[in-house]
């Protein structure tokens, strides 16, 4: 069975020390060169579409087209919300068929982060086969409709941590521990791996219970990547990366072949781009061959 919510899938990662690599998509294309990558190398993966791409191709149909690929893949392939901060459009896209939810109130004071956590936990649960993922800290950047300015930007506390997953129930815990959205000003972010091993030992010292996701994961230098995976990072999102990919890879295509009028090539070479992106974060990652 193919389709899979994320905790099961994160929670053997955790325990064998690699990630899953997390990948935003906004059309059919991203969505398959994701699959046909991961299948090619036996690595479970992670589907995900931020707030607006599912409101404009609509949840039913990238949730058509997730079951359809996942279906006949040999893999666990997961499909995921990324950052939604309303809870009702949350509810919306677990209905549908998305098995992993994001519920993103990380702006909102400690207790109202919980509440609306909690909620839809509680949706979700009763639904069954749907996991939860929520944030706790704001990582700076833009991702979608979310924009947190760096001076806006606020860690994690780790006692809050214990506190925010024992309270919501959540599966997956996202701790902001300095990533940020987008495009890093320096190659060298500040990344504060000490927090996010006080908060991987408070959480999962004894058992793992909730497995960690790092978010901004486009920039991070391939040493920062395996020190977070080694410290219980489990999900591992790349968003900037497939948009920079498609978007370029597109504009280079029509720019070469400017007399041309044949859209099946710009997708081959795209699917191709993306594919190559993927190969590269999965191996980073160490999730070949563990699907
Ligand atoms: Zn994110």
């Amino acid at each position: 069975m193919a389709i899979v919510d994320a905790k099961l899938m994160l929670l053997k990662a955790t325990g064998e020390k690699y990630a899953v690599g997390a990948f935003n998509c906004t059309n059919l294309i991203q969505m398959e060169a994701v699959v046909e990558a991961a299948v090619e190398v036996n690595s479970p993966v992670i589907l995900q579409a931020s707030v607006a791409p599912s409101a404009f191709l609509k949840p039913q149909v990238i949730v058509a087209i997730y079951r359809t690929l996942a279906e006949s893949a040999p893999i666990p392939i997961c499909l995921h919300l990324d950052h939604c901060s309303d809870v009702d459009f949350c509810r919306t896209c677990a209905d549908a068929g998305y098995t992993n939810i994001m519920i993103d109130a990380s702006k909102q004071e400690f207790g109202e982060n919980v509440r609306r956590t909690r909620e839809v936990v509680d949706h979700c649960h009763a639904l069954g086969g749907v996991s939860v993922e929520g944030e706790l800290g704001t990582v700076s950047g833009v991702e979608d409709q979310v924009r947190v300015a760096e001076d806006e930007a606020r860690l994690c506390d780790p006692q809050q941590a214990l506190e925010f997953v024992d309270r919501t129930g959540i599966d997956i815990f996202a701790p902001a521990i300095g990533t940020a959205h987008g495009v890093y000003k320096t190659r060298f972010p500040k990344i504060d791996f000490e927090r996010f091993e006080k908060i991987a030992g408070l959480i999962n010292g004894g058992t793992t219970r909730v497995p960690l996701v790092v978010h901004g994961g486009t920039g991070l230098q391939p040493d920062v990547v395996k020190r977070l995976v080694s410290l219980g990072g489990a999900k591992y999102n790349v968003s900037t990366d497939l948009k920079h990919t498609l978007i370029d890879t597109t504009y280079r295509y029509i720019t070469d072949h400017r007399e041309e009028y044949n859209p099946g090539n710009i997708d081959k070479s795209v699917k191709g781009a993306i594919k190559e992106r993927i190969n590269y974060w999965i191996g980073l990652l160490g999730s070949a061959d563990r699907a």
